[in-house]
């Protein structure tokens, strides 16, 4: 059962809106959650030892033979000017794929330093698909940080592959947004379980299985950072089918209710398909709801997955909102999960870091959701934190996830629990 609407949701709230210092990741962070999806793609970053480091920090270690992503260092000499910076790339991709057959897309990815020099990775990306094609699509994107957040570069990134999707004029369900190849597995089989047939994947794990798409298309986001791709998708002529996104037991049952309809599945089967994986969720999270029933949370603005987590927070497991903080609101995207949160958090979109701390430490939240920067200091002044970049990073989508992220949320509460009657025994040793 979901909970009752509320009598007043989000969708008519005002929003602060800040436009000062921020505290993100770039886009190229997205290439960590990319390059393990898309498994004959590679992404070449075009930026400086400062973009190679960020990289290589947040991967981790390379879990593959051969790697799927690199950067290729812009030097003093090619930022000055010095040297033709895109004979070099072209001299480096020639290389890269000469050794590599078994890459099918490569990604050319912009960086601030590529930026700022202007260097144009489109005609690039023209010149090296005349020379690659048709065993290599290249394609490029902006993954630089200005004025971008780190959910940003998978939204970039899918949007460029869309203009180079063959067209079609079957009806087609398109779910856009990379998620675990198990996770994925879940929601096709539910799916399928209802008799819908012809789904495809955005981004797909084989070029080979690229999708098309048309006129017939209608496709459903599993993220809410896509508002680029679903304007390209937009512009082919495809549908989206609107919905709460699919976190929790209740954004999972309304995202397939949404996507049924459309489908005309009857209710009688879509019931059916989803009352035990349903019933696990709902188990799964009521198992975690006592640590996190009637707690405080804050969300500075990061993933762009800030407004859908604290409508499930609120809804399914008893916290209060005290501000919703995104970096962008979209509104159309959003409109089904403001109607769902109930009316009471500040929203806010963008940032202005000084002052958000300061309305943080005014309200001291039981937990703040923020970025890898805030959160060592704000735990050091005695807040819980939760890093926002771990939600991107771990399968929270659909229902036998359900669980696993209400425990993203408990576990802070839960360790701060645990330290707390040290608490004084460490500050009188320090
Ligand atoms: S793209 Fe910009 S923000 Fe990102 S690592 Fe490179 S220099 Fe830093």
């Amino acid at each position: 059962m979901n909970a009752p609407l509320p009598a007043r949701g989000c969708s008519t709230t005002p929003v602060l809106k800040e436009r000062g210092q921020r505290e993100v990741f770039c886009g190229l962070t997205g290439i960590i959650w990319l390059h393990r999806k898309m498994q004959d793609a590679f992404f070449l970053v075009v930026g400086s030892r400062t973009c190679a480091h960020l990289l290589q920090s947040a991967a981790g270690v390379m879990i593959f033979a051969e790697p799927r992503f690199g950067t290729a260092i812009l030097e003093e000499k090619d930022l000055a000017g010095l040297v033709d910076a895109q004979t070099e790339l072209d001299r480096e991709v020639a290389r890269l794929l000469s050794r590599r057959p078994d890459i099918r897309q490569l990604f050319l990815v912009g960086s601030c330093p590529s930026e700022v020099i202007k260097l144009d990775l489109q005609r690039a990306a023209e010149r090296m698909n005349a020379a690659h094609a048709p065993h290599v699509r290249v394609m490029n994107y902006s993954g630089s940080g200005i004025e971008t957040t780190f959910t940003q570069g998978e939204d970039a990134c899918l949007a460029a592959m869309v203009p180079a999707l063959a067209p079609t004029q079957t009806r087609e369900l398109l779910l856009v947004g990379a998620l675990p190849d198990v996770v994925e597995d879940q929601a096709l089989a539910l799916l399928s379980a209802m008799g819908i047939q012809n789904v495809r994947c955005l981004p797909a794990r084989r070029s080979s299985d690229a999708p098309e798409v048309g006129p017939n298309t209608v496709f459903a986001l599993v993220q809410p950072f896509l508002g680029d791709t679903h304007a390209a998708l937009t512009r082919r002529g495809a549908r989206h089918i609107p919905a709460p996104f699919p976190f929790g037991a209740e954004g999972t049952t309304e995202w397939l209710r949404a996507i049924a309809k459309e489908f005309a599945v009857p209710e009688a089967l879509f019931d059916q398909v989803i009352a035990a994986p349903r019933a696990r969720a709902e188990k799964a999270i009521a198992a975690v709801t006592e640590t996190l029933s009637g707690k405080t949370v804050f969300f500075f603005p990061d993933s762009q997955l800030e407004i859908p987590l604290a409508r499930f927070l609120t809804r399914e497991c008893g916290m209060r909102a005290i501000e919703v903080g995104t970096p962008f609101l979209h509104r159309d995207l959003m409109a089904p999960e403001l109607a769902l949160l109930a009316e009471g958090p500040t929203l806010s979109e963008g940032q202005d870091v000084d002052l958000q701390l300061a309305r943080a430490r005014a309200a001291r939240p039981d937990l703040t959701v923020c970025g890898l920067g805030l959160a060592n200091p704000l735990e050091a002044e005695g807040l819980a934190t939760k890093w926002a970049i771990e939600l991107v990073f771990t399968p929270v989508h659909f229902y036998e996830q359900a669980g696993d992220l209400a425990a993203l949320f408990a576990r802070p509460l839960r360790r701060r629990a645990l330290l707390a009657p040290l608490a004084p025994a460490m500050e009188a040793a320090e």
